[in-house]
């Protein structure tokens, strides 16, 4: 038997034309990759994208084919999104903080027929173009005034393209399942692999962020999306935002903390996201600045674990209400949420902080689980540690062209990388990524743990835990601190730091002060390149 509702198919199209029939006159601030703060609507920003739609028609784009973004967060990304993914072709955000060799393999893997780049992206472009064979026009989002920055003739003047075209243009009309996104993820383990979403996977990500244990927000709110659009769905902002009618402040290129709290306080926005190396920055401006934060009222921060010293610095400093969200491109992104329970609530402030600190419980579209190297699940007990294993209506299936072969275990459970334990109120904590975890006697070291209490020491810019080869217990850890400008220290300071606050045999075996701690594509500390730079380093 059927049952007798309606077919309304989840497609993201639907999202923005809601925004222009109830939010239509919301605004919508950008910095612009040309400089300028440019104003506009959701009501604007649908009809350019109808005209966006058409350009790519006009250009031979048919349902299925891959076009590509290379940009900022700005209202014309927004518009290009939209614009793709409502005639049913793919949106492949690129990634522009990727080696310029890994995009090339991205994009010939993707097979992307249009690349739609900001100015920023131009001499990168120039220079390896010759090496996309599938690329067949490149569409540069300016201004005529602009295009003599561009180093072909053949490049399109993106606002000519908009004006040129018509505002008519039908969306949707095709199956929810039909893909909308393509988003790789950052390779920190061989090739980088294609996680392709749907319109339905998208949609459900949209609803389940809505609620208000997840992101909360609604109409009321000025949202500021940090976290970029071209790496895994700027956590789901871009669709969330306009399907609630919040106004939308989108930082384009500029990320410091300088040009952060300016937009922070100019625009008063009251809700923001992006991941914690961000904060870091906006926090020392502040500091530095004797700045304030008038209106901001919520930060989340995710793809990578949120450090006590920045919980304690928004909430004490500032009056700000931080929660931890943890996902990652696989999961579309949003996976679990920090929000408290009740019974959480209830205890005392630092109490609270504790479960602050650890990632989050799964929402109803979340499956979640631990289990052991041999697949048996293990229980939530607080100190377990597990694979984290995962299964929902927005989680990968299967990469992209079938790469990395079948990815999901005999219950359908796709397992994360993550190493983490689960209390008995439902929060799970990260202790590592699998590959990062300091394995020392059999026994697992969290170097995220360490991390983040030498992040907590005052000359500490940046800190990073890797292992190192032992010969009697394998792995131990080896600390590495970017010390603040003009600060000096010694080892002693800073394992004295950390006696009392970690086990014992946690200690790490030494410290290294760096110049530098090096940052992959997605603003994460880039292990590998520290575990290459360390290679044959001796332990005293
Ligand atoms: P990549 O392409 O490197 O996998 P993702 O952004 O998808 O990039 O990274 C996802 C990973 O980031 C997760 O598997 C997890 O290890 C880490 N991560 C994300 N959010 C958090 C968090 N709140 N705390 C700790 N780790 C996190």
């Amino acid at each position: 038997m059927r049952s007798l509702m309606q077919d309304w198919p989840l497609t993201v199209d639907k999202i923005l034309d809601h925004a222009k029939v109830w939010h239509g006159d919301r605004e919508i601030v950008s910095r612009s990759v040309e400089g300028p703060i440019v104003r506009t609507s959701y009501a604007q920003v649908h009809e350019r994208a109808k005209r966006v739609s058409n350009a790519l028609k006009a250009l031979g784009i048919v349902p299925g084919d891959r076009v590509a973004t290379l940009a900022w967060n700005t209202a014309r990304h927004l518009e290009v999104w939209y614009g793709i993914m409502g005639i049913g072709a793919v949106c492949h955000t690129l990634n522009p903080r990727l080696f310029a060799e890994q995009l090339c393999y991205i994009i010939n893997h993707a097979e992307d027929r249009v690349i739609l780049t900001d100015l920023t992206f131009l001499p990168m472009l120039a220079e390896h173009r010759f090496k996309m064979p599938t690329v067949e026009a490149i569409i540069v989002m300016t201004d005529r005034e602009h295009m003599q920055n561009s180093p072909w003739q053949d490049a399109h003047c993106y606002e000519d393209l908009v004006a040129q075209s018509s505002p008519d243009c039908a969306w949707g009309g095709f199956d929810e399942n039909s893909p909308a996104g393509l988003c790789y993820t950052s390779g920190t383990t061989g090739q980088p692999k294609g996680v392709l979403y749907s319109h339905r996977s998208n949609f459900l990500h949209t609803l389940a962020t809505l609620s208000v244990e997840m992101l909360g927000i609604s109409a009321a709110d000025t949202i500021m999306p940090v976290v970029p659009m071209f790496h895994a769905n700027a956590w789901g902002l871009a669709f969330s935002g306009p399907a609630v009618g919040a106004k939308l402040v989108l930082p384009g290129p500029k990320l410091d903390g300088a040009s952060i709290h300016e937009l922070l306080e100019a625009e008063g926005v009251t809700f923001t996201a992006a991941v914690p190396t961000v904060w870091q920055m906006l926090l020392t401006h502040l500091r530095e600045t004797n700045g304030r934060l008038t209106t901001l009222k919520r930060v989340k921060i995710g793809g990578s674990a949120l450090p006590e010293a920045i919980a304690r610095a928004f909430r004490d400093d500032y009056g700000v209400e931080v929660s931890q969200l943890w996902g990652m491109t696989e999961t579309s992104p949003v996976g679990t949420i920090g929000e408290l329970v009740p019974e959480v609530a209830a205890m005392a402030e630092e109490a609270q902080l504790g479960y602050r600190l650890k990632q989050g419980r799964a929402p109803v579209t979340l499956e979640m689980r631990l289990t052991d190297d041999a697949g048996n699940v293990l229980p939530h007990d607080g100190v377990t540690c597990g694979h984290l294993q995962v299964k929902g209506p927005y989680v990968v299936g299967e990469y992209f062209k079938g790469d990395g072969g079948v990815i999901l275990d005999g219950d359908g459970f796709f397992d994360t990388g993550d190493v983490a334990t689960i209390d008995g109120f439902g929060f799970m904590q990260i202790t590592d990524r699998a590959k990062d975890i300091i394995k020392s006697g059999g026994e697992w070291i969290s170097s995220i743990a360490i991390e983040n209490i030498a992040m907590g020491h005052p000359k500490t810019a940046n800190a990073a835990v890797i292992g190192v080869p032992h010969p009697k217990w394998d792995e131990r850890p080896l600390l590495l601190i970017k010390l603040c400008r003009g600060q000096t220290a010694d080892k002693q300071e800073f394992l004295a730091f950390l006696d009392g606050k970690i086990a014992k045999w946690w200690m790490p075996d030494d410290v290294q002060f760096v110049d530098d701690i090096p940052l992959g594509a997605t603003g994460k500390i880039d292990k590998k390149r520290l575990r290459d730079q360390f290679t044959g380093y001796a332990l005293p």
